[in-house]
């Protein structure tokens, strides 16, 4: 038995034609950077997400760090962030010299718990960056109203909830302006790295897009100091395609997550994920969390079940950032990084497959 973590047959099946047909109308054009396959994938992804615009990048790190240079976000200023996160939220911080302002999650959703948020913020805090982890929203609403008492401003990194809603309303359209990757493994995954932003306010658009074009507006001049970050033709003319898949696969995504609900219910000491009032989860992955979490990698993978750790060593941890915070620091991330196990889970598995893990999973219980 062979049951991988993620795989893209079924997706990649589903649109080979229409990607073929895409490559084809990109390689015929002859224009491969900034062009009408970008402002298209930008006008649909902004329609998609019900905001007014979208900035296309190189990939998920660089909308972050984007976000934060066009809201004018550097040495000096504080930015509360989960301490249970990607690490690349935190670099982009660190990126920008600001200071990083660690927020511990609620356990059972593994986001960031809004209560922590009053007693982390200082006279400097500038900015508030929720993170929608394993694709459940945060508390947006609560988030949105501390940052507005407290005059501070709200940056998504909506990575991984392309697609989520809270109270109805889009992931990655409640801050000032957002983030998001198109990384392969994302619920929206390019065929290369490729990122964005989103944002309601047309003045950060504008200021955004020069910022990831050298700063330039009008070729050859240059208006501020800005990075090379464009999202390519190829890689926006593929995702065109594949939104127009997304509801529909981040629906299968729902599904599998309801069937693992059902059939691990009460199994061993597994804490299943929970989703908070008003959270509409769209499952980038399945994290259940067990105190034998090492133990029970092992046996599925022995039973030829492949499963993941996301993340095995909290962004505190990390040697990039010992220099300021020891162990013990955050103990929930330091917890949920030694507790967390992912789950297969993604468009197209195998019904049969995913009993398979449950009945393995329940054989290790006993
Ligand atoms: C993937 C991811 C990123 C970074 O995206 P890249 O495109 O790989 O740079 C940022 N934040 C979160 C939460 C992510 O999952």
């Amino acid at each position: 038995m062979k049951i991988p973590f993620l795989s893209f047959d079924y997706q990649n099946n589903t649109i080979a034609a229409e990607i073929k047909e895409a490559f084809q109308r990109v390689f015929d054009s002859k224009w491969y950077i900034l062009g009408k396959e970008l402002q298209e994938f930008e006008a649909n992804y902004a329609k998609f997400n019900c905001v007014g615009h979208c900035v296309g990048v190189a990939n998920g790190l660089d909308a972050l760090q984007i976000a934060l240079n066009t809201l004018g976000i550097g040495p000096g200023d504080e930015v509360i962030v989960p301490s249970n996160t990607y690490i690349a939220t935190w670099l982009a911080i660190s990126a920008v010299g600001a200071t990083i302002i660690p927020v511990e999650p609620v356990s059972t959703t593994f986001n960031l718990d809004p209560q922590g948020i009053p007693g982390a913020i200082t006279s400097r805090t500038k900015l508030i960056m929720p993170v929608h982890l394993y694709g459940q929203p945060c508390q947006m609403e609560e988030i949105m109203t501390i940052a507005g008492a407290s005059g501070l401003l709200v940056v998504e990194d909506n990575a991984q909830a392309q697609g989520a809603t809270f109270n109805g309303r889009l992931a990655g359209s409640f801050g000032q302006i957002n983030a998001t990757s198109f990384y392969p493994t994302k619920n929206l995954g390019a065929f290369g790295d490729a990122g964005a932003l989103t944002t309601d306010d047309a003045g950060l658009a504008a200021k955004a897009s020069v910022l990831r074009n050298y700063g330039s507006e009008k070729k050859y001049y240059n208006e501020m100091i800005g990075v090379n970050s464009r999202l390519d033709e190829m890689q926006a003319a593929f995702l065109s395609v594949k939104l127009k898949f997304l509801h529909t696969w981040n629906r299968q995504r729902k599904e599998l997550a309801k069937k693992y609900d059902e059939l691990l219910a009460g199994t061993g000491d597994l804490l299943l994920p929970a989703v908070a009032a008003g959270a509409g989860h769209v499952y980038h992955l399945y994290v259940i969390q067990t105190k034998q979490r090492d133990k029970l990698q092992e046996y599925l993978g022995r039973a030829g079940i492949e499963t993941s750790v996301h993340y095995p060593v909290p962004p505190h941890l990390q040697k990039a950032y010992r220099h300021r915070f020891k162990p013990g620091a955050f103990p929930v991330a330091e917890r949920l990084a030694a507790t967390s196990l992912s789950l297969p889970l993604y468009p197209g598995m195998p019904e049969k497959d995913l009993y398979a893990v449950t009945e393995s999973i329940k054989a290790f219980y006993g």
